[in-house]
């Protein structure tokens, strides 16, 4: 859908502000009750879902332009979706997240961008990873030292799609080492795509560049195919949705696990069994690409409908991701499964969980904006009295450990799987 198709929501959008907090029911504080970290931060309306819906029709009237500063709102959103999901609470015919997108995109095809995404998207372009200052010749310089098959020349049931920051940066490459050889040593048979094996786009994507994203996607689906991969196991997040929601929408057709949900099962049947005790008292974060919007995609395919020429409808019944059906029991399971560890829950989890402040490219093009919303995380998992707060998204992970450095939080950073060494 194009920005102009969204026009009959930008009408219908009642003005009711649900997308700037977490349902009602579900707010345990007024402190933590805000859900869009671009609103809360930039504290003006138009950063928030409904002002999006304002501003775009606004523009599609002819009655504003994307000026420096237009521009900036529409890439200040971290594509979180958690607007999303609080409209959905009262509402079935709108799109808060795909509208904010189709906004982007719209933005980007009129040249509309912010400066580091041009260079961010010329990697990309150039390089394959979104990662600045990375080659493609390096790509596979992770795997070095390690017996892993190149799935391209000899078939393995389970493909490892690390993504870019597990692919290049420092103690990540050895973290993706790790996972590889924990996952053969439960009888897992693992290939990667060696030569072919490139960003994923996911984050292009996120960015409104939806022509960049498409080509790598279309790339990366046909070196999949060709791997005759059973399973794709990915430690990001942003990977995972990538092939799980934006993928099977091209055609994918190959089951997307991501690596909490395959430890959960290995840990479930007894091939992965904890035997230290982690002393630490643990608080969980939800990314966003893996909880609310990790949710299987669904194929559809049809139009709006008006009942009695009022009732705005969709027909056939259109798909409804409110976020119930992500990724959330897995890595609870996890860390529930090691003994010593305490864990405790924040006030925002699961679908109403508050974003890291990397999404939509953020973390790269307003770094000061995503670090506050890092910080704001911080701060609600101190809150809960935890010495640790766990996720399992490297874009999450660097983004928190980036605001605790800045503000000297005691609270220590890190990826689920390094627990999940510890306890071994
Ligand atoms: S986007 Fe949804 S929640 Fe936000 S004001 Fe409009 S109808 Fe209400
Ligand atoms: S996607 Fe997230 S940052 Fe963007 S408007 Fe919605 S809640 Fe705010």
């Amino acid at each position: 859908m194009s920005l102009k198709d969204y026009r009959p929501m930008m009408e219908r959008c009642s003005n009711c502000l649900g997308c700037k907090w977490i349902p009602f029911d579900k707010i345990k504080s007024q402190r933590f009750g805000e859900n869009c970290p671009s609103v809360c931060y930039y504290n003006f309306n138009t950063y928030s879902a409904r002002g999006r819906f304002q501003l775009a029709q606004t523009i599609l009237d002819g009655d504003a332009e994307y000026t420096k500063k237009v521009t900036e709102v529409v890439h200040s959103c971290t594509s979180c979706g958690a607007c999303d999901v609080s409209c959905k609470i009262c509402r079935y015919n709108l799109e808060p997240l795909d509208h904010n997108i189709a906004l982007k995109i719209d933005a980007v095809e009129k040249a509309k961008t912010l400066p580091v995404q041009e260079t961010i998207i010329g990697n990309l372009k150039k390089e394959q990873t979104m990662i600045q200052g990375q080659k493609r010749i390096d790509r596979m310089n992770w795997a070095k030292g390690i017996k892993v098959k190149d799935i391209l020349l000899e078939k393995a049931e389970v493909l490892f799609f690390p993504g870019c920051k597990y692919s290049y940066e420092d103690g990540l490459t050895e973290k993706a080492r790790a996972m590889v050889f924990l996952l053969q040593k439960a009888g897992a048979d693992i290939g990667v795509l060696g030569k072919a094996d490139a960003c994923c786009a996911g984050r292009a994507y996120q960015m409104g560049f939806e022509k960049e994203f498409e080509q790598r996607a279309n790339a990366n689906i046909e070196a999949v195919r060709k791997s005759g991969a059973q399973v794709i196991v990915t430690p990001c997040s942003d990977c995972y949705y990538a092939f799980k929601r934006l993928y099977a929408k091209l055609g994918l057709n190959v089951e997307v696990v991501h690596i909490v949900e395959y430890l959960d099962r290995l840990i479930a049947n007894g091939k992965i069994q904890f035997v230290k005790p982690v002393q630490m008292t643990v608080t969980y974060h939800d990314p966003c690409h893996l909880g609310r919007q990790g949710e299987p995609y669904v194929a559809w395919e049809g139009g709006e409908k008006k009942i009695r020429n009022q009732i705005h409808t969709w027909d056939p019944p259109r798909p409804r991701y409110n976020g119930i059906y992500g990724v959330y029991d897995a890595p609870r399971n996890i860390l529930k499964a090691i003994p010593g560890l305490r864990f405790v829950e924040m006030e925002r989890i699961r679908e109403y969980s508050w974003c890291c402040g990397a999404g939509g490219g953020c973390s790269e093009t307003l770094p000061e904006f995503s670090s506050w919303t890092a910080a704001e995380r911080i701060s609600e998992a101190e809150a809960t009295g935890a010495d640790t707060l766990v996720t399992a998204c490297p874009w999450c992970e660097s983004n928190f450990a980036g605001a605790k450095n800045q503000n000297g939080n005691k609270i220590k950073i890190y990826d689920i799987f390094d627990l999940v060494r510890a306890a071994l």
